[in-house]
């Protein structure tokens, strides 16, 4: 891979070490976010996905209209080197809370044994395909959300692979939709970015980063400004919460002129976890699920 997805592990790692010295409490999450990255960042040298050809007059036609570059059922995928990352990330999964602990304690099991479809799996997840994902959790007596987060942590350099190779071949600058311009997903959480303190959203799927409309609800499209709000984080300004009272939605938004980094967003969002409560006690839902998938 490129040097930009290893200056992005960096970041993420540098993050880490912030908010452990910011808030100790909650050191646990922050180890077990260093165990995945180190695993992610391991397998990221190695993986191998098939080149993404696109023809560049025809992809710069669909980004005009706003189509992504990749569909979900082509997505390039390594999955020997997946497959190798998700038997890492179970041991690790072994050491944590009792609900993963005994899911990949379930998975390892039906991997050593040859007893778990990971094709199947692998292809439910990127294809977004709960009822197959919700099937294979039965037959492996793991619970849905469990599985489908070690899948999609297994997944994650592969996609991050991907999406970069889709990156470089096309120019994203124009794009300003609330959809990601690589997969189509909508964003698992958003920063403010440079002085004017631009919009970007990070892709809930492939993890991409691009730019979002400057205002308005990515999840409904409302630039009403009666059915929006903000509230902010108690302890900073770092951190704001956009609420939408049409779809009843919710966006995290980091603020980097005051810290933190837009690359690092995964992580952030998964130790942002205070404000996605303090949304849903007011009665809003997250519409995208985080790109760590936990
Ligand atoms: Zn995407
Ligand atoms: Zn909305």
């Amino acid at each position: 891979m490129g040097t930009d997805v290893e200056a992005i592990y960096q970041l993420m790692i540098e993050r880490l070490n912030d908010f452990r010295q910011k808030r100790p409490y909650i050191e646990e999450i922050v180890t077990f976010c260093e165990k995945v990255l180190e695993a992610q960042r391991e397998v990221q040298a190695e993986i191998s996905v098939p080149p993404v050809r696109l023809d560049r007059a025809h992809m710069a036609v669909k980004t005009r209209e706003g189509f992504p570059v990749l569909s979900r059922e082509d997505f390039p995928v390594d999955r020997e080197r997946s497959a190798k990352l998700l038997e890492r990330l179970c041991r690790i999964g072994l050491g944590e809370n009792p609900v993963l602990a005994d899911g990949s304690k379930r998975l390892l099991e039906a991997m050593e044994s040859g007893g778990v479809n990971l094709e199947g799996l692998f292809a439910a997840v990127v294809n977004d395909d709960e009822a197959g994902l919700e099937a294979l959790a039965g037959e492996l007596k793991i619970p849905p959300p469990v599985l489908k987060a070690l899948a999609k942590l297994g997944l994650q350099p592969s996609l991050s692979a991907s999406a970069a190779a889709a990156t470089r071949e096309v120019s994203l600058d124009g794009w300003n939709r609330p959809h990601c311009p690589v997969c189509g997903a909508l964003p698992a959480m958003a920063a403010l970015v440079g002085e004017e303190g631009r919009r970007h959203g990070l892709c809930s799927f492939c993890g991409t980063v691009y730019r979002l409309p400057r205002v308005g609800c990515p999840f409904c499209g409302t630039e009403n400004p009666d059915d929006l709000r903000y509230f902010y984080g108690e302890d900073e300004d770092l951190y704001r919460v956009q609420v939408c009272d049409r779809c009843s939605g919710y966006l995290k938004i980091l603020d980097t002129r005051k810290g933190g980094s837009v690359e690092a967003l995964a992580v952030e969002d998964i130790l942002t976890a205070h404000l996605d409560l303090v949304a849903e006690e007011q009665g809003y839902e997250r519409k995208a699920p985080r790109l760590w998938g936990i």
